[in-house]
Parts: structure tokens; sequence; C-alpha cells
């Protein structure tokens, strides 16, 4: 088949928008394809981008780009069904590594338009189906009855990546693998915001959740404040929702309630709600990211980091964007868009944090699969606080028998030690 572009890039998220961007700053002829209707239509995130990666590919990028907040606060809070034991940051050094929250349907129709003004193509409400292979080499997507030749394609399918799976680059990810993540947007006064997280004007806020949010099923919630508005969801694992009698909608219900949250959300006006998986098995979910014309990026590679105090999917993605973008202009000067031709993506890949990172915390998602994480010792945290701050006259216990009534409340000292330990090692 005639190549018709250089490069198809399936998919307008952070990840096809970035490899398209950088491809057509290098003056190739490149196709993106998306199914929404416009880029980031179809696309959820609990909201916060770690600046770093695009700051690499577009200097400067947050005095133009939709963000919403730069996060100022970091708050983690460990839920029971009615109390909360948080650890609240609030300090400059946090400036020094930027995020924002974002918006994703804003922000990937501007990243994407970036990408445009660069001079790439972009089709919107068209799915790529299928590879066309010719030789066992990716020479074009199939999209319905229609056929595109291209010298080389990037899957950035996102999570459930049909390109990948077609091409037989990834397994499919068992439901213990995956997370199925929900988000509510709701809208409140920009001064209400403010006032109520204790921002100053502009400066936004990071929470997350462990808990009783997610009814002791691994994972957690989080709430960030957008300019006006807040995004508030869970992320909970596919295979323990699966078994458990509770539906994510109501989860998500509850969690809004929580006397706890109660304060921060008031009065909120709901007006987004959207679901959609996340592909948390870290290193062992990866796919295998190049083949014979085709390069795997983003979520659609299983590029995302869990650590239960970061969710990292869109530093990933774009990062494995340009690196993909990178190995596609060294594999033209040369006309080899063979797997080894296009081989210096996963050198790429390997020297970046991207897989620096996952390496490091291989361990985490089996870790974080540990139910006691979520059922038994947010209710430990809150023993051992709510006792401290109780004074009535009567004698006080000194903090270390405190703190092992707690232990021996919630699984003993023998299951903290192993759990503490696993912890330790594996985040
Ligand atoms: C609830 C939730 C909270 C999250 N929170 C965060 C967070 O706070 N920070 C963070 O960094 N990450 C977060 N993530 C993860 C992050 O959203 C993803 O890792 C990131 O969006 C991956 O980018 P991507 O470009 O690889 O894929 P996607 O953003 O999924 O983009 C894929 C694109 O491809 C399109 N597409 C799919 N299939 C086809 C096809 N066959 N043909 C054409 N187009 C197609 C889709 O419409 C979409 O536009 C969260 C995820 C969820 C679900």
């Amino acid at each position: 088949m005639d190549a018709d572009f250089d490069a198809i890039v399936v998919g307008a998220g952070p990840a096809g928008s970035v490899a398209a961007y950088s491809l057509a700053v290098a003056g190739l002829n490149v196709l993106m394809i998306e199914r929404g209707t416009a880029p980031g239509s179809k696309n959820v995130t609990g909201g916060r981008l770690y600046a770093h990666a695009l700051e690499r590919v577009i200097p400067g990028f947050a005095g133009e780009a939709p963000l919403e907040r730069l996060v100022t606060r970091e708050t983690i809070t460990f839920l029971t069904d009615e109390s909360a034991v948080s650890v609240d940051v609030a300090s400059d050094k946090l400036l020094k590594t930027p995020s924002y929250t974002v918006l994703r349907a804003e922000f990937d129709a501007w990243l994407a338009a970036r990408a445009e003004a660069a001079g790439a193509t972009l089709v919107t409400s068209i799915r790529a189906d299928e590879p066309i292979l010719e030789g066992g080499k990716v020479v074009g997507v199939r999209c319905g009855e229609d056929s595109m030749g291209a010298s080389v394609v990037i899957a950035a399918d996102g999570a459930n990546s049909l390109i990948a799976q077609k091409a037989g680059l990834r397994r499919e990810l068992d439901p213990s693998e995956m997370a199925t993540g929900v988000k509510c947007v709701l809208e409140l006064p920009r001064g209400v915001i403010e006032e109520r997280f204790n921002l100053d004007e502009g400066g936004g806020a990071a929470h997350l959740y462990v808990g009783e949010c997610t009814k002791g099923m691994p994972g957690g919630g989080f709430l960030y404040t957008n300019k006006e508005s807040l995004s508030i969801g869970l992320v909970v694992q596919a295979a323990a929702l699966a078994r458990s009698p509770h539906r994510l909608v109501d989860l998500v219900e509850d969690f809004r309630l929580h006397p706890r949250l109660g304060a921060l959300v008031k009065d909120g006006r709901l007006v987004e709600y959207s679901a959609h998986l996340i592909p948390e098995a870290g290193l062992a979910g990866m796919a295998s990211p190049v083949a014979d014309g085709l390069l795997v990026v983003g979520d659609a590679a299983g590029l995302v980091l869990n650590t239960g105090y970061t969710l990292r999917g869109m530093d990933f993605a774009m990062a494995s964007g340009a690196a993909a973008a990178e190995a596609v202009i060294e594999a033209a000067k040369v006309g080899n868009f063979s797997k080894a031709g296009l081989g210096s993506y996963v050198d790429k890949l390997n020297r970046s944090f991207v897989m620096r990172d996952l390496r490091t915390f291989k361990k985490a998602p089996r870790f974080l699969h540990n139910k006691r994480i979520y059922s038994d010792y947010p209710g430990l945290v809150e023993d051992v606080a709510t006792h401290v701050f109780a004074v009535d006259g009567s004698p006080r216990l000194p903090l270390r028998k405190v703190a092992a009534r707690a232990v021996g409340a919630h699984g003993g000292l023998r299951q903290l030690a192993k759990d503490g330990w696993r912890g330790m090692t594996s985040l």
C-alpha cells in the first residue's frame, strides 16, 4: 500500500498530540485520527498535570495553555466512615516542580491545535479499527471502509488500544491490573473555592483520600480545585469493584456526601460526569512498545504509575509521545521504519524518567492491592490521632502506649511491621 503520510497518529490525547506536534515541527507529513467529535471530548483525568514533560516539548507552555490552577497545597487524608486525618503540605518548595489542575476538554483541544498549527492534519469523529499489515509490517490503518497508508503508525489510542492489541503487542490486562476511574465536575464560584480551600488567588489544592471512600477496596479518592469548579472522583481496582456489591455511581455519591467533605463541596452544581479505565499494572502490564512500522505510546503502552500518593499518566504519555516522535525522525533520515530502525524509541524510554520510575516502583501495584491499607490503617491513624488530642483531665497514656493499643486493635504489630516493610520497599 502507498504511504499517504509519513506518520499516522491514532488518538489525540496528550500522547498523540505531543507525538504529532513534534513530528510536524520536524517537517514530517502527519495525520492524527481522533474518534471523539473533538480532542478531549472522550477523555477523563483526575485533573493534575505534572508540568515537566510538556515543558521539555513546548517551553513556557504554561503561559498559553488553558490550565486551571497551579497546585500550591497538597493534602493526603485517611478517611473512616466519619473521621478524617490529614497531612497538609503548603510550601514554596512545591512550586519548584510545578503541577497544574486541568480540564481535559479544553486542555486536549489546545494541545491538538498546537499540533495542527505546527502542520499536522487532524481528523475527528473517525475510529481507527485496526492496523494494516503487509509482510508483517504495519503500513497503515483501517477506519471502517477507508484505508490510509503511512511509513509509520503511532498508537496513542489510550487504555483500550485496539491498534496495540490487534498488532499483537499487548496482552489483555486482567481486571486486577486495571482501575476504573470516575470523575464529577462541580461548579462553584472562584472566591468560594479559594476561601474554602484556604488558597491565594489562582492557587490550587490537590487532595487525595484513602480508606472509607472506596469501602475498603484498593483505590482512592481525589478532589482538585479548578478555576471555577472542583474535580472530585474515585479510582477503584476493577476486579475488586466487580466482586463488590457497590456501584461506582453510588460510591462517588457517598464520597461526595462524606461528612468531612460536605463543607468543601457544598452547593457545587454537577456539570460533568465521566468514567474511564486506567491500566495500573506498571512495568508488568507494559506493551511491547515497537514493531515493524508501529510505535505504542502513553496509556496504549500501559505507561501509568500509581504510587497511592501520586497518579501519573499524562506526563508519561507526553514523554513517550515525544520519544516516539524523535525515534521516527531518526528513522526517516535513513528511511528505515523496521523494528530495528525505530528501536531508538526503546533506548529513549529507558533513559528517561518513564522507565526509570516504572522500574523504581515496580512493586507498587502489588503492594497497593493490600486491602488493609484501605480498611484497617485509616482506623488505626484515627485512633492514635483522636486519642492524642483528647484531654479531659483523666490520666494520659504516653504515645507509645496509645500507638500499641491502636496497633493491637487493627491487625497487630507483626502484620503492621510486615506491611510497613513492604510499603518501604515498594513506594
Ligand atoms: C479518573 C482518572 C483520574 C486520573 N488522574 C490523573 C492525574 O491526576 N494525573 C495524571 O497524570 N494522570 C491521571 N490519569 C491518567 C491519565 O488520564 C492518562 O494516563 C492519560 O490521559 C493518558 O494519555 P493518552 O494520550 O495515552 O491516552 P488518552 O488520554 O486516553 O487519549 C487517547 C485518545 O485516543 C482516542 N482514541 C481511542 N481509541 C481510538 C481509535 N480506535 N481511533 C481513534 N481515536 C481513538 C481517544 O478518544 C482519546 O482522545 C487519570 C485517569 C483517570 C481515568
